[in-house]
Formats: structure tokens, C-alpha cells, sequence
């Protein structure tokens, strides 16, 4: 594949981010935290801190999820209000206009409730305002009327818990990302997690699944459920039109690769993004703006879907001055590196804590 590949349709099956048809994965959401598979980290904290707050009836303390987009961000925070037996309250932080849509979903809250709010870094500052006091003394300081008649009112809420998810959390200010007692990292499902959500999900959507063909989608889904779960269907939809009863590795492998996904996940956009820095700004560094310009894609899909993938898998570095592709990063689109940029990733890799994986950079 090469820059000059055709452009992929707006709909990226491998995209992490949410599309209409995941509705459908409703019924494949877990239940339970002792359903959800993987995260181990952050499903052990999760349950000694809510069986504390339980034991002591009090309101589980605000939590703040932050990791790629598709890794169960919404679905833990369901969770959380399930094991704590408290209603579910939720909204995203663009959604979020007035001061008046916040205090619409606060006041509505009973003790102990849920807020969950989604991509809460994309808040407007003013609502921000309004928020901490809300966090951290369960008090709503609202503004009535305009001009000289103008006064302010305070409003006692009852004690609740906001659980906010961000793809982003170094876009939070630090006075919000502090007012989060719990802030948990989501990280990328080891292949063995997501054979076990592939077939769990297969069961559900009643297909026959072979335990090669579920491993076959595992190892291509970025390490996202949200990219598992539609990869399965989109095999799914090639299986039943070819007739084949029981999807082992060779069926998921024709469909995947129809699909243009790669053995390790990757689909034609990422591999133009690594063309494109191979072959347009000499394997870089070069700023992401450039490239969104240059791939006609935002900014944000860049870094939220595109890039915390190809950073895992170690074909891209982010440095200070720029993304850099790796020695790795070549390889996989075929090409090696060249004289000039070899010695350059030498020198970068030979540095101690090379700054590649700097999530903030
Ligand atoms: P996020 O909020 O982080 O974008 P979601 O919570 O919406 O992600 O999860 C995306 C989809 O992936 C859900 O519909 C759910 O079916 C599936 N999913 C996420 N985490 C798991 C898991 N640990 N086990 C099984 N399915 C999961």
C-alpha cells in the first residue's frame, strides 16, 4: 500500500471510535465486573473501591476514565452503577452547552447516582466553573437573570458520583483532572482478552466460531472490543453469503483481508499515514498538523484512533519536534530505512526514555 492508495471510506471499520451501527452492540456489553475480561488493573481497583464505599454508605468517589476510544470506558461506568445499585445518569462533554444542562442533570440525580460524562476534556471552561463545586461540595452555584436584576443561588445537591471518560486526559485542565479521587488508565486488550471477547460475542450473535478464526480477528483488532466486536460482524456478513457454516482462521482471513486489514490490524488509512511520512517528509519528525493537512484527516482522529495504535505495536514514535516512523514502521509498508534517517532512530532509540511513548507529547 502507498500514499497514493484510494482514500478509505469515512466509516473505518478499525476505528475505535463509536458509529450508529454499535448499537447493536448493546446486547454484547458486559454486565458485570466479574464479566468484563480484561483490564485487570483497573477491574481490582474498581472492586475494592466500591465494595469501601459500600461498606461504609457512602457515595463511590468520582472516577476518571481515560484511554483510546472503544476499550470499555462507557461500559465500566455502567458497571460501577450496577454494582453499586445507584441509578445511571449520562452525557458527553460537548453536549454540555449551558450551565443549564448541567444543572438540569444534576438536580435530577438522587443520593449516590452516577453521572457518567463522556469525552468530559471537550467541556466548556465556564461549565467546568460550575462543576467543582458541584465535585467537591455537592453545592450548584447557578447565575439567575441578567444585568443589575442578576443574582446567584445556591443549590445543595445530594452526594453523587461523576464518572467522567476521556480519549484525551492532557487536554483536562489539572483543577478538573484533580478533582477526580479515582482516575483509571484503560490500556490496549492483550490478544488472548479479545479471543475470549470474540467468542463470547460470536455466542451471542449465534454464530459457529472455530478457535483459530477467533483468534484470526483477535490478533487483527488493535486491541480495541469496539474494532472486535465489528470486525466479527463484518466476517460475519462474508461467512453467510459464502455459505460457510463454521469460520475458522481461513474464512476470517478472506474476509479480513477483502476488508483491507492487515495481519497486525492495520487498515489502508494507517498504512497511508506511515506512507505518507516515509515517502512525503523522509520518515519525519513532521508536526501532526502537517499531516492531518496532508491526509485530510483531523487532527483529533490522528491522535485519538490512528496513532496510540501504531505507537503500541512500536511503527511510530512521537518526539518533541514530531512523529517519527521506526525501523518497524518501514518494514511494514515494505520499505527500509533510509542512510540518513537510520543514523537520526539510532541515536533517538539509544536515548534513555526516548520520549516515543509520551501520550502528551
Ligand atoms: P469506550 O466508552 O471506551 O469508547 P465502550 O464502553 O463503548 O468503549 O465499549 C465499546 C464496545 O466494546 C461495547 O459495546 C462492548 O460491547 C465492547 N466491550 C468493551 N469492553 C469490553 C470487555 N472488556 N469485554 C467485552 N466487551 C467489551
Amino acid at each position: 500500500m502507498n500514499a497514493q492508495a484510494p482514500n478509505p471510506p469515512p466509516d473505518r471499520l478499525v476505528t475505535g471510535k463509536r458509529a450508529e451501527e454499535d448499537a447493536a452492540e448493546l446486547a454484547l456489553r458486559p454486565q458485570t465486573l466479574d464479566d468484563f475480561i480484561g483490564q485487570k488493573q483497573v477491574r481490582e481497583n474498581l472492586k475494592i473501591f466500591i465494595a469501601a464505599a459500600k461498606g461504609r454508605g457512602e457515595a463511590l468517589d468520582h472516577v476518571l476514565f481515560h484511554g483510546p476510544p472503544g476499550l470499555g470506558k462507557t461500559t465500566l461506568a455502567q458497571i460501577v452503577a450496577r454494582e453499586m445499585g445507584v441509578g445511571f445518569r449520562s452525557t458527553s462533554g460537548p453536549v454540555i452547552q449551558k450551565a443549564g444542562d448541567l444543572a438540569a442533570q444534576l438536580t435530577n440525580l438522587q443520593a449516590h447516582d452516577v453521572l457518567f460524562i463522556d469525552e468530559i476534556h471537550r467541556l466548556n471552561p465556564a461549565i467546568e466553573e460550575i462543576l467543582y463545586p458541584a465535585m467537591e461540595d455537592f453545592q450548584l452555584d447557578l447565575m439567575i437573570g441578567e444585568g443589575p436584576a442578576a443574582r446567584s443561588v445556591r443549590i445543595e445537591l445530594p452526594p453523587f458520583t461523576l464518572v467522567g471518560a476521556t480519549t484525551r486526559s492532557g487536554l483536562m485542565t489539572r483543577p478538573l483532572r484533580e478533582r477526580f479521587g479515582i482516575p483509571l488508565r484503560m490500556v490496549f486488550y492483550e490478544p488472548a482478552e479479545l479471543e475470549t471477547i470474540v467468542h463470547r460475542a460470536a455466542r451471542v450473535l449465534k454464530m459457529q466460531m472455530a478457535p483459530d478464526g477467533g483468534a484470526e480477528i483477535a490478533k487483527r483488532s488493535r486491541g480495541t472490543p469496539r474494532v472486535a466486536n465489528r470486525l466479527l460482524r463484518r466476517v460475519r456478513d462474508f461467512t453467510d453469503v459464502g455459505g460457510t457454516r463454521i469460520v475458522d482462521a481461513k474464512a476470517a482471513d478472506f474476509a479480513l483481508t477483502r476488508l483491507e486489514v492487515d495481519g497486525r490490524g492495520l487498515d489502508a488509512m494507517d498504512r497511508r499515514y506511515l506512507a505518507c511520512i516515509a515517502e512525503n517528509y523522509g520518515g519525519g519528525p513532521v508536526g501532526v498538523e502537517t499531516l492531518a493537512a496532508a491526509l485530510s484527516e483531523q487532527r483529533d482522529v490522528i491522535e485519538d484512533v490512528i496513532e496510540p495504535y501504531l505507537m503500541q505495536l512500536g511503527l511510530l514514535m512521537r518526539t518533541p519536534r514530531g512523529r517519527l516512523l521506526s525501523e518497524a514502521g518501514y518494514r511494514h509498508i515494505g520499505k527500509t530505512v533510509p542512510k540518513e534517517q537510520k543514523q537520526q532512530l539510532d541515536l533517538l532509540t539509544g536515548m534513555p526514555g526516548d520520549g516515543g511513548q509520551d501520550e502528551e507529547a
